[in-house]
């Protein structure tokens, strides 16, 4: 489960966006279309636009790739569950408040989870598994729900629908340590492709107060544990009471937005509570059976969390692979819009987000303006067209030198699959 967000004064730092006025996920996305409200769907309860879609969609096959490449499985499961599964996982008790009513179906109560590590513990006891099984590395870009009141929520950071990017590694004692350091260096890496830029490293402990599940040694072993992790992985960090989860501590990346409020975005936790509560076991190499241990990891956070600080970030200037419009084709009179109907087909047989803006949307001064945020824009005027070229414009202003088209296809789509930072091959990146 992610952490609840937490809001605290910090330094701002500057943002590539030009506009004037901090940038506003809630503002762009109206402006860019990327994201809306409708009343009657209800508050906290955003849909996707066309465009946003196409973000949320790079994101998460990004994502689902890296999980792929460290070796994780992915699953699928269903948003409900009985009330009698969060009263075994301890939410029922520890995590109420934050749960929406339950609703009687067929004499049973079923409730919209609040996190998908139960479904995740149930799907991992419901076969036998031995130790040459783990560590079983199990993710899944899941819903889940939380009751937020009305009065606090807005946009794309507090919702009651939330697409979370999760998974739990259920490993041996052993293995939970180097299993941790690994998710935290799957974190750094998707957060350098992303540049997204973390304020601060948070062991997160826990504080006064009975929301906490009751068990020191636990406490003390998982804590010691993330400890050793954070010092092995040479990230500074800072301790926070208060913050852990109801069953355990965990490590929290922190970001903030342009002013300042920061949030939780990425987590890392060891958890020994809830294998015990399910009665998770494995067969070992003694033939014995042990208690696996879960490591919950969450490499982006959710999906509307992240996308909302990258439309801050980025001020809607998405790196390529991002962009809702990767490239836009500008034929420079009516003569040459059937080559550049041609060039849309194969951009998109590439696999390409692209647009056509003909010369009936307007000068080509007006179209390049309309496109300023498209990554690639290719002329073709008549010289182009006769010899099938294009001249690429990039983003930022500059222009290259007229290009066979099926070049600039393939050298376009290659930027876009190494989900290159900068526009064009070579540009150095922050
Ligand atoms: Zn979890």
């Amino acid at each position: 489960m992610t952490a609840q967000p937490s809001h605290a004064a910090r330094p701002s730092r500057p943002s590539p966006s030009a506009a004037p006025s901090p940038p506003d996920h809630r503002r762009l996305g109206r402006e860019l279309d990327l994201f809306d409200t409708d009343p009657l769907i209800g508050s906290g309860l955003p849909y996707w636009l066309p465009d946003g879609a196409a973000v949320r969609h790079a994101l998460e096959e990004f994502i689902r790739g890296s999980e792929q490449r460290a070796g994780y499985r992915h699953v699928y499961s269903p948003v409900l569950g009985k009330r009698e599964l969060y009263e075994i996982s301890g939410h029922w008790s520890h995590y109420q408040d934050d749960m929406f009513p339950p609703m009687e179906v067929g004499g049973e109560e079923l409730v919209l989870r609040p996190s998908l590590c139960p479904h995740h513990a149930l799907i991992y006891r419901s076969r036998a598994r031995s130790y040459r099984e783990l560590p079983f590395r199990m993710a899944e870009l899941g819903g889940m729900y939380r009751s937020e009141r009305s009065g606090v929520l807005g946009g794309l950071t507090r919702v009651r629908a939330i697409q979370l990017n999760d998974a739990h590694v259920f490993c041996t004692p052993e293995q939970a340590g180097d299993e941790a350091v690994a998710a935290l260096e799957l974190i750094r890496e998707a957060h350098r492709v992303l540049g997204i830029r973390p304020v601060r490293y948070r062991l997160s402990l826990p504080g006064a107060g009975g929301k906490y599940v009751a068990d020191p040694a636990l406490w003390e072993r998982a804590t010691a544990l993330l400890v050793e992790v954070l010092e092995r992985s040479g990230v500074p960090y800072e301790a926070a009471e208060g913050e852990a989860a109801f069953y355990g501590p965990k490590i929290d990346v922190q970001i903030a937005d342009a002013a300042g409020r920061e949030s939780t975005l990425s987590t890392v936790q060891i958890d020994y509570h809830q294998p015990e509560r399910f009665g998770l076991q494995y067969i070992g190499a003694d033939g014995a059976k042990h208690r696996p241990v879960m490591v919950h990891r969450s490499v982006i956070g959710s999906v509307e969390r992240v996308v909302a600080h990258l439309i801050e970030l980025y001020g809607g200037a998405f790196p390529g692979w991002l962009a809702p419009t990767q490239v836009v084709l500008l034929p420079l009179a009516e003569e040459q819009v059937a080559q550049a109907e041609a060039l849309r087909r194969r951009c998109l047989e590439r696999g390409l987000r692209v647009e056509l803006a003909g010369p009936e949307q307007g000068s080509l001064g007006a179209r390049i303006r309309a496109a300023r945020l498209v990554p690639y824009q290719a002329v073709i005027g008549p010289k182009e067209a006769a010899d099938d070229l294009v001249a690429l414009r990039l983003r930022d202003g500059r222009r290259l030198a007229p290009l066979p088209a099926d070049e600039a296809v393939a050298r376009i789509g290659a930027l876009v699959d190494g989900y290159a930072a900068g526009l064009w091959e070579g540009d150095a990146v922050g």
